[in-house]
């Protein structure tokens, strides 16, 4: 999965004056399926260390033809991928093979380097519907060694009309079991009535709803936007138009310059280049995925916008 934007990312985003911002995502094509890419846009390039945000499909799936991403490497981030509905196989070149269900987290982190692939389930037919994050590593972190990790037991937390589910971080005194690098916390909401939630001031936080339509600050936030708001706020009231899940992502504006290009997350243009060229040369950087599917091939190279 990824991006061919290159930009900087960070604090710099905050304008809002405290208010909501509503931001239409983008329809892009990631294997067989189609996505909605709320995280980064133009006018918006990160909340929190969260750098990018994918929602994929629903889609009609099945043993023969699954999400089909083929193996591609990643830098610099930990995926985090979550399902609404479905199941995919996650494979990856620390030799992890991991069927993924709705209802489970997969944390990929990528350090100096890592490549994986998303393939059909053996044996599920259905269909298919999820969302796939990405955290940025701060520079602590970044260079250090790749890791996975499952998580089929997260948290929930009871909200006066509806649940949240604790993916990453932590909410109401409940905290999720996997480890991440910055203050960050992604919550899958589902939202039937009025709910009240307590925020950390010193998020700023990003709303993605995938299926229904939520109302927050007087406004309608439908599936294909991002609803972002800015540090300061210590509480969110949502109510449902019709009752939704959402993605309610938080997080210490991210610091640090990013520079993005393909699957790639770096600080500056040569990085990024250095790990195309280690990409298409397979000098292990980035290790070898046992799949059935075919290697990504990496774009051609383009000069960063400055
Ligand atoms: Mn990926």
């Amino acid at each position: 999965m990824g991006t061919t934007e290159i930009g900087r990312v960070g604090a710099v985003d905050d304008q809002g004056g405290g208010r909501l911002e509503i931001i239409p995502s983008r329809q892009s094509k990631v294997g067989a399926m189609t996505v909605h890419r709320a995280l980064p846009r133009p006018r918006r390039r990160s909340i929190g260390a969260w750098c990018f945000a994918d929602h994929l499909g629903p889609i009609a799936v099945s043993g023969a033809q699954g999400a089909d991403v083929g193996p591609h490497p990643h830098m610099g981030i930990q995926t985090v991928t979550w399902l609404t509905q479905g199941a995919l196989l996650h494979r990856d070149s620390l030799g992890s093979a991991q069927v993924l269900r709705a209802g489970e987290l997969n944390l990929m982190t990528a350090g100096h380097g890592v490549s994986h692939a998303e393939e059909a389930a053996g044996g599920f037919d259905g269909t298919l519907e999820g969302i796939q994050l990405w955290l940025a590593q701060p520079e602590e972190t970044r260079h250090g060694p790749a890791d996975f990790q499952h998580h089929a037991d997260l948290p929930v937390v009871d909200l006066d009309g509806g649940s949240a589910t604790v993916l990453v971080g932590a909410f109401d005194g409940q905290c999720s079991p996997a480890a991440v690098a910055t203050p960050v916390v992604g919550l899958e909401l589902t939202v039937r009535s009025a709910s009240s939630l307590g925020l950390d001031p010193t998020f700023e936080h990003g709303l993605i709803v995938l299926d229904g339509a939520l109302e927050l600050d007087g406004e309608h936030v439908a599936p294909g936007q991002l609803g972002v708001l800015p540090i300061g706020r210590d509480e969110l009231r949502l109510d449902a138009v019709v009752p939704a899940r959402a993605m309610l992502l938080g997080g210490v504006p991210f610091g640090e310059r990013l520079a993005m290009w393909w699957n790639f997350v770096g600080r500056d243009a040569h990085e990024l280049e250095v790990a195309r060229a280690s990409w298409v040369e397979d000098d292990g950087r980035f290790g070898t995925v046992e799949s059935r599917l075919a290697r990504a091939q990496a774009p051609p190279p383009r000069r960063p916008a400055r």
